[in-house]
């Protein structure tokens, strides 16, 4: 079934009501379910109010839907049976469904789950021996067109609604096989599948907060990182909002080359994102910024880039995470070698930045970085950079 942008209200195929029920008496339309999964708990204690029940029913809700991965209302044994009865007619806790899955040589997991008959999105799980990741996905498709990106080539199809955001990672923890009071396994949650989470910022931001709610999946803030391609506007939102890791997608040291990588740099240069990086940082009194640099042979992996990059960065709360490229069918970059991206890596440190090399996960199965493309037909191909372009050249007319 699909849902709307943002709707966490889906039509459903409610029992008929009897008579006036309280949830009626407080508003709710009749014939429809709300889907709990997703609400975050302020919103679940209004729903429960509004069915005339206690708010505090939300904490019990919350605990057995996250804490101990039940999804069915009629086993939530401490609950009146007459208010399961209720959730079940007015409300339901529905999971986005897996479609496929598979699973590479190294550990890591990956599921194609279906936003609906036609479009499909990825997660994947990349077990650690110190920690489990699940890379979670924000969007069918993305709008943003970064040169290298395979997500990209696919075209943007819709927003993910909060409910299949937080749905990967109660169904990671499922199909992982989690138990309740049992060792966490999804222990870091990261925003870096599918999509720009920060064009999807409405329903992007209640799912961070389940994910750290302690009823939720009480994540540390550390634990979840929200990568961006340099939305700069909506960092400044997301700082008033919530407090998670923040990773940007730098890839170049100058705004001549990331404007052709990245095109979002032709709207929100290199400057103006850097400065919403250093606000963020300091309005969330966190440790730095995480900046994501795609090693591409040729292009923006030479010494003179790196101490670019050293010189941009340095003296600021940042690190850098160096991704070696990974190909897909019909791209025209290749990976720069391992010899050109350690020297990278070295010019970084001389130059007083931390840095790392993010090592390759999943490949054979195309889970790596970028290279995540669920099934996005029926695709509204809005390429940004040629609406940037069409944009500047009517500017330009104008000015002419
Ligand atoms: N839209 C978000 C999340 C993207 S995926 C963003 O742009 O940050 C996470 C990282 O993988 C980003 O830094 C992205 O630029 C990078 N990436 C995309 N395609 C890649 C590829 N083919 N190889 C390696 N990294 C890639």
């Amino acid at each position: 079934m699909s849902m709307g942008a943002g709707d966490s209200i889906a039509s459903g195929d409610a029992t008929p009501v009897q008579a006036p029920s309280s949830a009626e008496a407080a508003g709710l339309p009749t014939g429809t379910r709300v889907n709990l999964l997703g609400l975050p708990r302020a919103e679940l204690a209004a729903f429960c109010t509004a069915l005339g029940s206690k708010p505090f029913r939300a904490r019990q809700l919350m605990n057995w839907l996250y804490k101990r991965g039940c999804n069915r209302f009629e086993d939530m044994s401490d609950l009146a049976r007459e208010f399961r009865a209720l959730l079940t007619e007015r409300a339901e806790l529905r999971l986005p469904e897996i479609v496929s899955e598979q699973r590479a040589s190294d550990g890591t997991r990956k599921w194609l789950l279906s936003a609906d008959q036609a479009q499909a999105f990825e997660m994947v799980y990349i077990p650690e021996s110190d920690r489990g990741t699940l890379c979670i996905s924000s969007q069918v498709g993305c709008a943003l067109d970064c040169a290298f990106c395979a997500t990209a080539q696919q075209g943007f199809n819709r927003n993910l609604s909060t409910a299949e955001i937080v749905g990967q990672v109660w169904l990671a923890n499922r199909e992982l096989g989690f138990q309740p009071g049992g060792d966490r396994i999804v222990t870091n949650v990261v925003l870096m599948g599918m999509g720009e989470p920060l064009a999807n910022f409405r329903n992007v931001v209640p799912a961070l907060r389940i994910f750290l709610d302690d009823l939720g999946f009480d994540l540390s803030r550390r634990r979840v990182t929200l990568s961006t391609s340099g939305l700069a506007p909506q960092i400044y939102r997301l700082a008033q909002e919530i407090n998670v890791a923040l990773a940007v997608s730098l890839h170049a040291p100058d705004d001549e080359l990331r404007s052709q990588l990245v095109p979002i740099n032709r709207l929100h240069p290199i400057a103006e994102l850097l400065q919403a990086c250093w606000h963020y940082i300091d309005e969330q009194n966190g440790r730095s910024v995480t900046f994501e640099y795609v090693m591409l042979d040729g292009v923006n992996d030479s010494p003179a880039q790196a101490r670019a990059v050293a010189r941009l960065l340095a003296g600021h709360p940042a690190k850098v995470n160096l991704i070696p490229f990974n190909p897909y069918p019909g791209t025209q970059f290749r990976r720069s070698s391992e010899t050109a991206i350690g020297h990278f890596r070295d010019l970084l440190l001389r130059g007083g930045v931390m840095a790392t090399v993010r090592r390759t996960r999943g490949e054979d199965i195309d889970a790596a970085c970028g290279q995540l493309v669920g099934r996005v037909t029926d695709r509204t191909v809005v390429r940004l950079g040629s609406r940037v372009e069409a944009a500047r050249t009517r500017a330009a007319g104008v000015n002419a």
